[in-house]
């Protein structure tokens, strides 16, 4: 049976993987930081899967339960995944999801020397990496240019990826672009309008505050996202993979196809601007060209735009009439 490492196991991304790893019969480990976070994930993911607590930020531990578990493969999903906290905190950013992904590469690269078993790695990469792109759609030439402390996390994270990849470790990267769920926090600007649209719509009143809706991105489905992982780790040749839908639009596009589904039909009166929302410094456009992993994975998106709106809404909708 192989072993899969997952760190960020209790994440969007990891709990997805989760699932999808151990209906394939694969064992799952996953990093967590404490075992009261472990035994409230257990009930969101199939038995089976083992939990180790830890910090992302514990090189030596993280080198301990790589050593213990001798995985096949390793999924680095944890990190800093938002880049409005990563103004507050641009140092733990920097731990985490710069030094910490290191830690990780590092990990396996040793374990992989001591013993000779071959073990790959796949990297939470992102768009932020190239910040404001001189190009569009952006791919794995775009110049890596960040202009957050999230990217700059993630380019350092993301060219490490590419050393470790040259002293002989299957290190893969999924240069991820913004992908959604119903597992999403209303941290993230797409849950935040759902989950206001459900409440709106379920008793009418409510206020939409929000930041520049004018900003473009190309948002895809979460699973589909997990699944380019799997199959970027398990490829023969590890590489870097943009991972995208190839379409953007807008925030103000987002609200009004959530309000819109969600049956809200003076949705404008319900939305408001703050201009402490609006980031200083971000890309106005932002769209994936997946071709390459078109070409190498096999892999494109399944479901568009229309349909993530609707079944985040859908999910937020039910939530509300349960009184959740
Ligand atoms: P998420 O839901 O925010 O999950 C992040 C995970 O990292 C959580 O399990 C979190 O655990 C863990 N974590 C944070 N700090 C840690 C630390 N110091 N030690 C150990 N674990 C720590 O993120 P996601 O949306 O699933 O994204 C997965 C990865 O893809 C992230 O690296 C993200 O940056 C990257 N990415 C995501 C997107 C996207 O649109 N979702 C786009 C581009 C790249 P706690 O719950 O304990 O905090
Ligand atoms: P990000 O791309 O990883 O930062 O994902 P977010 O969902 O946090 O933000 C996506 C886009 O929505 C960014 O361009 C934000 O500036 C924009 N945005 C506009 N209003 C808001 C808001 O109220 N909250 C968040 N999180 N983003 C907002």
């Amino acid at each position: 049976m192989a072993t899969a490492f997952v760190t960020g196991i209790t994440g969007q991304d990891g709990t997805i993987l989760a699932g999808r790893l151990a209906a394939e019969g694969i064992a799952v480990h996953g990093l967590v930081r404490s075992l009261e976070e472990a035994a409230e994930h257990r009930e969101h993911v199939p038995t089976g899967v083992e939990y180790h607590v830890g910090e992302l930020t514990d090189h030596a531990r993280v080198a301990a339960i790589v050593r213990d578990i001798s995985p096949d493969e390793v999924y680095n999903l944890a990190g800093i995944s938002s880049v409005a906290f990563s103004w507050q905190e641009p140092v733990l950013t920097g731990e985490v999801s710069g030094l910490g992904a290191v830690g990780v590469f590092d990990a396996a690269w040793r374990h992989q020397e001591e013993t000779g078993r071959a073990v790959r790695v796949v990297q939470a990469s992102s768009a932020e990496i190239f910040g404001r792109p001189d190009r569009s759609p952006q791919d794995e030439s775009t110049a890596v240019r960040p202009i957050t402390p999230y990217g700059a996390a993630k380019a350092y994270a993301h060219q490490m990826a590419a050393i470790y990849r040259d002293r002989g470790l299957h290190v893969a990267t999924c240069i991820f672009f913004n992908h959604e769920s119903t597992l999403r926090p209303t941290t993230f600007v797409t849950r935040k309008i759902t989950h206001a649209a459900a409440r709106i719509a379920h008793d009418g009143t409510g206020v939409l505050t929000l930041g520049n809706t004018t900003v473009q991105r190309d948002w895809g489905w979460a699973p589909d996202y997990v699944d380019a992982m799997v199959r970027a780790v398990r490829h023969a040749t590890p590489d870097d993979f943009v991972i995208a839908t190839g379409h953007t639009h807008s925030v103000a596009e987002f609200v009004e196809a959530a309000m819109r589904h969600a049956g809200v039909d003076d949705w404008e009166r319900h939305v408001m601007t703050d201009q402490a929302l609006v980031r200083h410094a971000e890309a106005s456009e932002v769209v994936g060209d997946y071709g390459k992993a078109r070409a190498r994975l096999g892999w494109q998106p399944t479901v568009p735009f229309a349909e993530i709106v609707a079944r985040m809404v859908d999910h937020d909708l039910e939530l509300v009439r349960s009184g959740l």
